[in-house]
């Protein structure tokens, strides 16, 4: 039975076509510039390999520059959010309707998911934010990531449904046994729901649930 719902947060709550990640994404090319001292050039292409290899840039900056975690994390996430959110009835609606504990699980940090939700208009809904420093910094898709969600939550995985824009962040959880929802994304072999909009869990929760 499912009794957790782990929400991703970035382009999984909101579309992504409105360009707050592509703003963020913005922010950490600049970090890699004024603060690490790359030019453009390189910080677009350590940037992907980062990501490729690590699944954040963080990550990679961490291993390789030796940055401050917490000035690179405010940093990028400085983005004028009311630009990009605005509250969504239909969510909030959506979210009303799924009888099961709903958690966000994100590689941000607590205070941005909090932004977010807040802009959103849903942050009731959410009983928990596991962020980056709830993990110990182990970032989505590293398992231990997911295994100290579990451990937060005191939850089995099977208990637990995963709704996501990434496909590789979704591979670990079904590996772990827990039901992977694939959103905002084309593609979808892999994983045990894809939905167009976030929405839809309401009736990905209510057939796993019949
Ligand atoms: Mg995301």
């Amino acid at each position: 039975m499912i009794k957790y719902i782990l929400f991703d947060l970035d382009d999984t709550l909101y579309p992504k076509e409105i360009g707050l990640m592509a703003a963020i994404g913005q922010r950490i090319h600049q970090y890699m510039e004024e603060k690490v001292g790359l030019d453009p050039v390189a910080a677009r292409d350590l940037r992907r390999h980062y990501l490729q290899t690590y699944g954040t840039t963080l990550k990679g900056l961490r291993v390789h520059y030796n940055i401050d975690t917490e000035e690179y994390l405010a940093y990028v996430h400085d983005v004028p959010l009311g630009d990009y959110l605005k509250p969504d009835e239909t969510l909030d609606q959506a979210l009303t309707e799924i009888q099961a504990e709903k958690v966000i699980f994100t590689n941000a940090t607590t205070e941005h998911a909090h932004r977010v939700l807040r802009f959103l208009g849903v942050e009731h809904h959410f009983s928990r934010i596991v962020d980056l420093r709830a993990t110990n910094y182990k970032n989505k898709p590293q398992p231990g990531a997911y295994r100290y969600v579990l451990d937060i939550l005191g939850a089995r995985p099977e208990e637990c449904l995963m709704v996501e824009d990434s496909m590789r962040n979704l591979k670990p959880a079904k590996e772990m046994g827990m039901v992977t929802v694939l959103v905002n994304s084309s593609g979808g072999d892999g994983v045990d729901f894809a939905i167009d909009d976030v929405t839809q869990v309401v009736e990905v929760f209510r057939q796993i649930r019949d």
